[in-house]
């Protein structure tokens, strides 16, 4: 007999993510498909990193509700998570008297969409909050309830919760088709393996359009919308405190600064639509853009402290707003389709609701007894004081060896990182669990350390261990042979 899930959830980003943790609060078998062979491949692991007040979305629609809820919900899920958030707020800047006049109608739609505390500051008032904006500006429209989080962090820690509680993860898992047989859905990846399950749950981010073509929902089309950033050194962190926004266009929120929950500065997005779903390269002329645009709010933005560029692409739908809810082709397949900003934002809120939609279709819900919602907190040692630490190194002597210099990350981090769920299997997993790498020398100095220890706890010869899975090994050969 096959084993049948409950439900599978295809796609291992926030959206996906916050699922499954919502779904193990019950008595249900579940799993999540992930094409890559880690989790948050997708645009969960490049994006803004903002917790959106909710004052951009039309009222009424999806995107406007889920915001809202999701932004006031984000102290409590971060909290059982233990992932950082800040709630720094956010400003829009206006430079023209038309400026003005969307920034009115923003403060409109906050209020519509029941945003809390947004109003309109004069230019005095804001150049006094943040001093190093440009003199240019007329006036701007403050948010306090805008956050900022690590959108990587958050996401692996949703699905870290959901295994804990017994849900199970299958990445290198790439849905290719879907069929049915006994009214149970049979998902069938690349490489021929069949899973079944009573129920799916499509959040599959730009790929969301193909997979529900599997079932024979042609109802929406995705559009990548690729955005390019450039992270800078946290000697720039302090910059800006609340994050800068420019006016929206209907491209998008604009090229923002602004602070990351680590202490660097963030600048970007572009907004430009392309035909590759899987082109997240950047390009001279989109970082041109983001160093002229980043500049225009903030003209002191040192661009001479870049240590990183990257580009995500917004899962842009046709309709223009979230697509979340029974497919007509089939109702026991429920989309979360077309999540693009403020995804990050609203993912807790898309997870209940996907939920309720389930129950709606069918699925009984029994509480777990032992379902806990709280994430055993990560430890960071760069975080600790000096008796922590000693404490810590006494326990557990791997909490001694530094090993990414850049961002003080211990030997006992990557440990962590290793064995915790979901386990990290290639460098890019432990760089995004535990930030080694990711500082001035983005790996230049820890790359190697980090190799070796994956080779020795996953007891893979080092030529084998990848950056990113696949093909992308880090070592090639030897140089020297040994005796
Ligand atoms: C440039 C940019 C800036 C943004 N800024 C913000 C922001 O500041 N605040 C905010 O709230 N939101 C922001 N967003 C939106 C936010 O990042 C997304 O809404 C959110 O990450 C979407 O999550 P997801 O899980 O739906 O998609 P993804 O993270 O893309 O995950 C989808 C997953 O599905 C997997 N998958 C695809 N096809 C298959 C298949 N056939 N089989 C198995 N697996 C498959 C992919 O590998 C991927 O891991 C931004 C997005 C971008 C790109």
């Amino acid at each position: 007999m096959e084993k049948v899930y409950d439900v599978a959830v295809i796609g291992g980003g926030v959206v996906g993510g916050m699922t499954l943790r919502e779904l193990s609060r019950y008595q249900l078998k579940t799993i999540l498909l992930e094409q890559a062979e880690d989790v948050v491949m997708g645009a969960s692991k490049a994006n803004s990193a903002i917790v959106h007040a909710g004052f951009d979305a039309e009222p009424g629609t999806l995107k406007a509700q889920y915001n809202v809820e999701g932004n006031a919900l984000m102290e409590a899920v971060t909290g059982e998570l233990s992932v950082p958030f800040r709630r720094n707020g956010s400003m829009v800047l206006a430079f023209s008297e038309e400026d003005l006049k969307t920034l009115r109608d923003l403060q409109e739609r906050g209020r519509k969409n029941g945003v809390p505390g947004v109003r309109l500051m004069s230019r005095e008032e804001a150049l006094s909050q943040e001093p190093n904006l440009s003199e240019e500006i007329k006036g701007a429209l403050w948010a306090p309830s805008g956050g900022i989080v690590c959108p990587y962090e958050l996401a692996t820690a949703a699905i870290g919760n959901a295994m804990d509680n017994g849900a199970e993860l299958k990445t290198g898992f790439r849905v290719t088709g879907i069929e049915k047989e006994n009214g149970n859905f049979v998902v069938i990846s690349e490489a021929g393996e069949k899973l079944y399950a009573r129920y799916l749950v499509n959040a599959a981010g730009v790929h969301a359009d193909e997979v529900a073509r599997m079932i024979g929902d042609d109802s929406f089309s995705i559009t990548p919308r690729r955005g390019e950033y450039m992270l800078l050194d946290k000697t720039q962190g302090a910059t800006v405190f609340a994050t800068i926004f420019q006016p929206p266009t209907k491209m998008g929120k604009g090229v923002l600064v602004t602070p990351t929950v680590d202490g660097n500065l963030l600048v970007g997005p572009t907004s430009e639509d392309i035909s590759d779903k899987a082109d997240t390269a950047t390009t001279p002329e989109g970082l041109e853009k983001v160093e002229r645009l980043s500049k225009l709010s903030v003209p002191s933005v040192n661009l001479r402290a870049v240590i990183t560029s990257f580009a995500g692409l917004r899962a842009t739908p046709g309709g223009g707003d979230f697509i979340i809810g029974p497919s007509a082709a089939d109702a026991g397949f429920i989309n979360a389709a077309g999540i693009e900003s403020p995804g990050l934002t609203a993912s807790p809120a898309i997870a209940v609701a996907v939920v309720k939609h389930l129950e709606e279709a069918g699925l009984v819900l029994i509480k777990r007894e032992d379902f806990s919602s709280f994430r055993k907190p990560f430890p960071k040692f760069r975080r600790m004081s000096g008796a922590e630490r000693e404490a810590l190194i006494r326990q557990d002597a791997s909490f001694g060896r530094i090993v990414c210099r850049c961002e003080t990350i211990t030997e006992g981090e990557i440990l962590a990182a290793i064995r915790r769920n979901p386990p990290a299997r290639d460098v890019d997993a432990v760089k995004r669990r535990t930030r080694a790498g990711m500082g001035r020398c983005q790996g230049g100095f820890c790359g190697p350390q980090v190799v070796e220890i994956l080779s020795r706890e996953l007891g893979l010869p080092m030529d084998e261990v990848t950056k990113c899975g696949g093909a992308s090994r880090m070592l090639v050969g030897k140089t020297k042979e040994t005796q």
